[in-house]
C-alpha cells in the first residue's frame, strides 16, 4: 500500500463524519455534536489507516474507542438511553436528539452507504463479545432468527405502555431500562456464544436493531467484493467469516449477506488478494 493511498480512504472517512458533525453543530446550535462526531468519526480514520497499515488489531481499537465512549460517556455519564428504547422513547417524545440522530446515521440510512458498519466497529454489545473464544463459529447456522422480530416488538411494547400509563419521572426509568438492557444483552450474549459455540450468536438470533440494519445493509454502497478472475475457490474466507456469509458471491442476494459487518477477516485471509 502506498503511502498516499493509506491516508486517501481514512481521510475521506473523517471528512463524512466533520461534515455531519458540522452540520449538526449548525443546524441544533451545539457544541456536542461537533465534538461527538469527529470524536467517533477521527477513532474510525485512525482503525482504518492502522488497517491499512496491516496492523492486526486495528478493529479492535476503533471497537473500544467508539463502543465505550458510547456504553460509558454517553450512557452512563450522559444519561442518554442509546438501546433501542431510547430510540422509541425520543421518537414517541418527538425530540430529535442524540439517540434518534444516532439510530439515523448509524443503523437506519448509515447502512446504506457503509452497510454493517457499525456493527464491525462501534458496537458496546460486540465490543465485550469479540472477546469471547469463538471468533470463527464452531456449529452450523440455527434457523431462529425470528427471535429477533420478539425482541424488537418487546421494546415497542415497553415504551408503548410507558407513553400511555402516562408514569412520571420516565428519564429515571428511560436510565435505569439503559442498564437493565445492557446487562442482560450481555448476560444473554454470553450464555448464546458459549452455548453455540459461536461469539456473534446474539447478533445472529436476538438483537432486534438487525430489524433496521439488515433490510438497509441490503443496500450498502460499501460491500466487500470477490475477483472472479483472482479466486481460486479456496473456501478459506467463509471459513473465517464469524457472520457465515459467502462472499465470493458478488450479488446483493449472496448467502447471508446482510449479515456482513465489514471485519474484513476474509480479506485477510485470501491468499489470493481476490477480495
Ligand atoms: S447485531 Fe446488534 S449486538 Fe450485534 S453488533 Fe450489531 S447492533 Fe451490536
Ligand atoms: S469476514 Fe468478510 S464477509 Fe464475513 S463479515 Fe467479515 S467482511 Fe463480511
Ligand atoms: S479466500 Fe480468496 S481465493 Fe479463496 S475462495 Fe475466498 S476469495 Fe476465493
Amino acid at each position: 500500500m502506498n503511502n498516499k493511498r493509506s491516508w486517501l480512504i481514512p481521510l475521506g472517512m473523517w471528512t463524512v463524519f466533520e461534515i455531519v458533525a458540522v452540520t449538526l453543530w449548525l443546524a441544533k446550535d451545539n457544541l456536542f455534536y461537533l465534538l461527538n462526531f469527529s470524536y467517533i468519526g477521527t477513532s474510525i480514520a485512525l482503525g482504518l489507516f492502522l488497517f491499512q497499515r496491516n496492523y492486526k488489531h486495528a478493529r479492535r481499537i476503533v471497537q473500544l474507542l467508539v463502543g465505550s465512549y458510547m456504553l460509558l460517556y454517553l450512557g452512563l455519564i450522559c444519561r442518554e438511553n442509546m438501546q433501542i428504547e431510547g430510540f422509541w422513547y425520543y421518537l414517541f417524545t418527538g425530540v430529535f436528539e442524540a439517540a434518534t440522530i444516532h439510530y439515523a446515521v448509524a443503523k437506519i440510512f448509515g447502512p446504506l452507504l457503509f452497510g454493517r458498519g457499525w456493527c464491525g466497529y462501534a458496537c458496546w454489545t460486540a465490543m465485550v463479545l469479540d472477546f469471547l473464544p469463538y471468533k470463527v463459529p464452531q456449529s452450523p447456522r440455527k434457523k431462529i432468527g425470528f427471535i429477533r422480530y420478539i425482541s424488537f416488538a418487546a421494546a415497542l411494547v415497553f415504551m408503548a405502555s410507558l407513553f400511555l400509563s402516562h408514569v412520571g419521572n420516565i428519564e429515571q426509568i428511560m436510565f435505569w431500562a439503559f442498564i437493565i438492557g445492557n446487562v442482560l444483552y450481555y448476560a444473554v450474549g454470553i450464555i448464546l456464544a458459549f452455548a453455540f459455540k459461536d461469539n456473534r450468536a446474539f447478533c445472529k438470533y436476538i438483537c432486534p436493531i438487525t430489524v433496521f440494519l439488515k433490510p438497509m445493509s441490503y443496500f450498502a454502497l460499501l460491500r466487500v467484493k470477490c475477483d472472479k478472475e483472482k479466486c481460486v475457490s479456496c473456501g478459506k474466507c467463509k471459513r473465517v467469516c464469524p457472520m457465515d456469509v459467502d462472499v465470493t458471491d458478488n450479488s446483493r442476494k449472496r448467502e447471508n449477506g446482510t449479515e456482513c459487518i465489514l471485519c474484513m477477516e476474509c480479506v485477510k485471509a485470501c491468499p489470493k488478494k481476490a477480495l
